[in-house]
């Protein structure tokens, strides 16, 4: 040895297998410090270099053994004591690598719950505080060195709701489960902050458990839930406020509503007009109140996003986004939200919009709010718009464009009340063309209604502002004019004189296409106001007047004189022949069918027919105004039941099968009679129908007359069985404001609005009626379909049952 020492042991010779023992050994042991190299860059752990280190040593050990027994160097053979440190380090780190693993999944423990968005709280199995995290923290406004370790649950509950405890035996007894949301109210106790505000919290429970199962920890996981809770009872208020009413109700209640929930001071709903251009509001709230409505230009305001587009929201400085809306800066606006309204057809109606003065919170929640209530919104809007076009039709005569005759006796009452206020002298002045029927008849309805166009277009081309001019239906126009008596000396001459001119401008020769008319016309005129003269009396003069004037020959005018009155010649004829009528058999009861949607029958309407002998076929247009001027309407109307009913017995006794519904048309002036229910009654048992076969046809003006008295009327027929249907729908005064209330079971669309059904036009006017039909909630009758194509129209529109003289006259 170097110490000069000699240390002697015995070599033998090196065989083969030393060789390969040695070479075997240095692989082995270089390829232990690769890949433990390969590790420790891997994964950067100080436990890995130290085994390189460890196991480069037993490799320099092997490496001086092999050169030791080769007798290359001279030295104590070191390959044990290698084997020996690397034996010690190992179990050294071994040992330390196992225990570092323990404070690693430790930590990561506490991390897990440190870093947790939910309020955790850790316990011990026998309740005291291991752990709680900021989360908590910020939710009970309670340091966790206050608790941790020195709080047990079970010893102090003051931090607990009652509610909760059932919860957290259970859990600490080893079951999860979920603490239902409960209300957290501030606690009182200065030192126990508990929640800032009133808070809603809702959590889960759950034991943690050792391979063994032995309980460990229990932790009790927490979430602040009120504003999802403040979403669904947003949700519950606004559906509860706006749920029973409808029109604009509805859209106050729902402006309010919203308004509140998202604490924004404007809540609004406009709608888009025909330019697209401009919105006009529906409702404005503003501060709390429902406050008056204004239109503004789309165009740089964000509600130009909106509409027809999807949900937007500003939810902050919304002025800087949309510097020339000048609306949000008298608001003062700082955010706003919109969402669209769509049709049906996803056509733009218009949007929902709020708009605060402070940035809105919520913005998510809010939107979903807004956009649950706009497809109802949508909804509201769209049957308003359908009842406008509906109200708006019926003022207007579709033929011609003109006021008609709804229109007009809206006017004439007007007009009547007016001139007796204002001491004005009013007349009436009714238009007849002379022959028109022959040209209808000769040439044609589209020439016809040609004609009826020329004339309405120069009636109102004569430009005077004073006078009304409407027409009645058929070729009956009607002018209307009222008169100062201080300027004009003669009003006698001055209306006489507005007569002549329209007696010209109708007379002129007509041009269509290469046929020139010359049209003849007769003007009947009444005047008022008379004492206890009413609108009924005003026509009925000038409906006399006029008489008198065709009787004359033609183009005359002719003004109403009190004389006139007891030589109502026509009526006078009609009305003696009409008693006679009844007695004689010249009447006859006709039965409409009525089909449905799938072509089978469901009843049939009864049609009155008067063949006199020398007036041969009487229209009962023309002799059921006389019936009921006459009062033969009574008897004829029994006679009709009579009639009807003893028909249902006969088919029976034929074996004929119709057990379909029975549609009579019940004039207003039986309807008025008080004796009306029980004379209907009486019969029915009188042929023992059951009620539930017959339905009554009546009309608008019959009803609204007398609204309350009919309404009880209805009512007390409809206890009985006996079905309402509202005849001649949409050519009255289609107050759907009533309609709305009256106790009535089906609508008849009037045959006019059918007849209107083309090929190529458009038809909203029958299909918004059919939708007011169904939203009412009634059964849709058209009456008059007389091609396949109005039928298959009205189908397809909604309307369930259908009659005209494309099945059967
Ligand atoms: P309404 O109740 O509206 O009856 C429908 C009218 O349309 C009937 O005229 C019918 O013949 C006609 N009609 C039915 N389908 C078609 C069609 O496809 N095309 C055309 N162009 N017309 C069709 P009608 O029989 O002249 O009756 C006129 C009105 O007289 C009735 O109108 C009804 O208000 C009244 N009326 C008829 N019978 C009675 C009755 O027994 N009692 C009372 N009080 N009034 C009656
Ligand atoms: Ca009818
Ligand atoms: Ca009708």
């Amino acid at each position: 040895m170097p110490w000069n020492e000699s240390i002697t042991y015995p070599i033998g010779k090196n065989g083969i297998a030393f060789f390969i023992g040695s070479i075997i050994t240095l692989l082995t042991t270089g390829y232990a410090v690769y890949a433990t190299l390969q590790a420790w860059r891997r994964e950067h752990n100080k436990v890995y270099l130290m085994m390189t280190a460890v196991v480069s040593i037993l490799l320099l050990a092997a490496l001086e053994g092999i050169l030791v027994r080769a007798a290359v160097i001279e030295f104590v053979h070191l390959g044990p004591f290698g084997l020996l440190i690397m034996i010690i380090f190992m179990s050294f780190i071994l040992n330390h690598a196992s225990q570092q693993q323990l404070v690693d999944s430790e930590k990561r423990f506490r991390s897990l719950i440190e870093q947790s968005p939910f309020s955790m709280q850790v316990f011990s199995p026998d309740g005291w505080t291991r752990q709680v995290n900021p989360a908590w923290e910020a939710l009970w406004g309670i340091e966790h060195k206050y608790l941790e370790g020195v709080y047990n649950i079970f010893n102090d509950q003051q931090l607990i709701d009652k509610n909760v405890m059932p919860f957290i035996q259970k859990g600490f007894e080893g079951t999860a489960c979920e603490i239902p949301a409960i209300v957290y109210n501030p606690a009182e106790n200065q030192d126990v902050k508990g929640p800032v505000r009133d808070r809603w919290i809702q959590g889960y429970i759950y034991p943690i458990k050792n391979e063994k199962g032995e309980l460990r920890e229990v932790i009790i996981m927490q979430q602040d839930v009120t504003e999802k809770k403040r979403v669904d009872d947003a949700i519950q208020m606004i559906a509860a406020g706006v749920s029973s009413v409808t029109g604009d109700e509805f859209f106050k209640q729902l402006v309010l509503q919203l308004a509140k929930v998202s604490n924004a001071q404007y809540a609004f709903i406009g709608k888009l007009d025909t330019t697209m251009l401009i919105v006009k509001t529906v409702v404005v709230c503003a501060h709390g109140s429902i406050v008056e409505n204004m239109s503004y230009a789309l165009k740089g305001t964000p509600c130009a996003q909106v509409i027809g587009k999807s949900t937007s929201s500003f939810p902050s400085k919304v002025q800087q986004s949309f510097p020339d809306d000048k609306r949000l800066k008298e608001m003062n606006a700082e955010s706003y939200i919109g969402t669209p309204l769509f049709s049906s057809t996803r056509k733009p109606l218009g949007l929902i919009g709020v708009v605060s003065t402070h940035p809105l919170e919520q913005i998510k929640q809010l939107q979903a709010i807004i956009e649950i209530f706009a497809a109802r919104a949508a909804a509201e809007l769209q049957r308003e718009y359908a009842e406008l076009q509906v109200r708006h039709m019926a003022y207007q005569d579709f033929l011609t464009g003109l006021a008609n005759r709804a229109r007009f006796h809206q006017e004439l009452s007007q007009l009547l009340a007016q001139s007796r206020s204002d001491n004005l002298t009013g007349a009436l002045l009714l238009v007849d063309l002379d022959h028109f029927k022959t040209i209808n008849d000769a040439l044609g309805h589209d020439i016809g209604d040609e004609v009826l166009r020329v004339v309405a277009v120069r009636l109102k081309s004569m430009h005077r502002s004073d006078l009304f001019i409407s027409r009645l239906g058929g070729d009956e126009f009607v002018a209307l004019m009222t008169l100062r008596k201080q300027d004009v000396l003669e009003p006698q001459i001055h209306i006489q004189h507005v007569a002549q001119m329209i007696m010209e401008s109708v007379t002129n020769p007509i041009f269509l296409g290469d046929r020139a008319f010359t049209l003849g016309a007769s003007i009947g005129i009444a005047m008022f106001p008379e004492p206890d003269q009413n609108e009924l009396d005003i026509l009925r003069q000038a409906d006399i007047a006029l008489y008198r004037a065709k009787a004359m020959g033609r183009g005359i005018i002719q003004t109403y004189l009190p004389s006139f009155n007891t030589d109502v010649a026509k009526r006078l004829v009609i009305e003696g022949a009409l008693r006679q009528a009844v007695e004689n058999e010249q009447l006859a009861l006709h039965y409409q069918p009525q089909l449905n949607a799938k072509g089978e029958l469901v009843g049939a309407e009864t049609l009155l027919r008067w063949n006199h002998p020398k007036l041969g076929n009487v229209s009962p247009g023309n002799f059921i105004p006389v019936a009921e001027e006459t009062g033969v309407i009574h008897k004829l109307g029994m006679w009709v039941f009579e009639q009807a009913f003893s028909k249902l017995i006969a088919w029976k006794k034929q074996s004929i099968p119709f057990n379909a519904q029975l549609a009579v048309n019940v004039s207003s002036w039986q309807f008025a009679r008080p004796d009306f229910i029980k004379d209907i009654m009486d019969i029915l048992i009188k042929y023992a129908i059951n009620p539930k076969q017959l339905v009554l046809e009546l009309t608008e003006t019959t009803l609204l007359y007398d609204l309350e008295e009919a309404t009880n009327k209805l009512n007390t027929l409809r206890d009985l069985g006996i079905r309402i249907a509202l005849d001649d729908f949409g050519t009255g005064y289609s107050s759907l404001a009533y309609l709305r209330d009256l106790p009535i079971d089906q609508l008849k669309i009037d045959r006019t609005f059918v007849c209107e059904l083309n090929d190529n036009t458009e038809h909203p006017l029958v299909e918004s009626m059919i939708i007011i039909g169904q939203h009412m909630n009634l059964e849709v009758v058209a009456e008059g379909v007389e091609t396949e194509s109005q039928k298959s129209k009205l189908i397809k529109c909604g309307c369930n049952v259908l009659q005209g003289y494309y099945y059967s006259e």
